[in-house]
């Protein structure tokens, strides 16, 4: 199954990408965390990228359009893949899209979670990283899945805040990004969502992005 995740910074996406990859076994491709990794190994690609992340701007498109693209076809996304925060504006759906078709990849499902601007600014200041795993999820702000003292909830790990997170500008920026509906990243998904009332293989889902992280999870398991 090949499934497009949209959803605004804070809204969970990534935790729930990580419960899709377990339950089918397909590769979780976040292209935030291929750039984070890379930022953490010194890489050249790390380096390129690293001043528009903190800034909250997009990497160009000339950067990730072809990393995204080229991990697609690698061998562990035969048996299905979730595909995190690509793309993120309407030249990367619509190169997306005519990769996907050049390949003969169909795309199953397209998934938004809705979320308010203003919920998602307030969890994304609470969030804090497991050093074990990214989408261990960890809130300061949210009863549910407060961390245990200074300590990841779910393994113990060690936590820490993204430099981007704690930035306002930088959430404010990317929030600009996210919301926009003309060449931005909703511009995105809904490419996919005209794309998908056309077609007989893809659909596109959309999720209540404000309810508890298992409620979220039920919603979107019932639908795919
Ligand atoms: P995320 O972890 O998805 O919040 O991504 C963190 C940062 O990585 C973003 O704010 C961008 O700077 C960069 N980034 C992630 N995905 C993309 C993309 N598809 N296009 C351009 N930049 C991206």
């Amino acid at each position: 199954m090949n499934i497009l995740f949209f959803g605004p910074n804070g809204s969970g996406k990534g935790t729930q990408g990580s419960i899709l990859k377990e339950k089918y076994n397909s590769a979780h491709i976040e292209s935030g965390g291929i750039f984070r990794e890379n930022i953490k190994a010194g890489t050249e690609l790390g380096k390129k990228a690293k001043s528009f992340i903190d800034a909250g701007d997009l990497v160009p498109d000339e950067i990730t359009i072809p990393m995204i693209l080229d991990r697609l076809k690698q061998d562990d996304c035969k048996n299905g893949w979730l595909l995190d925060g690509f793309p993120r504006n309407k030249v990367q759906a619509e190169k997306l899209d005519e990769s996907l078709k050049a390949a003969g990849m169909p795309l199953n499902y397209i998934v938004e979670i809705l979320l308010p601007r203003e919920t998602a600014k307030l969890r994304i200041t609470g969030r804090r990283l497991c050093a074990n795993d990214n989408n261990h999820p960890n809130n300061i702000g949210i009863d549910a899945i407060k961390p245990n003292g200074d300590k990841c909830r779910v393994c113990g790990g060690d936590l820490s805040a993204r430099a981007d997170d704690q930035d306002d500008a930088a959430i404010d920026k990317r929030h600009d990004i996210y919301y926009n509906t003309v060449d931005g990243t909703l511009a995105a998904a809904y490419y996919f969502k005209d794309m998908a009332a056309k077609s007989d293989v893809s659909k596109y889902i959309t999720l209540d992005g404000s309810a508890d992280m298992k409620s979220v999870t039920n919603e979107l398991i019932s639908k795919l």
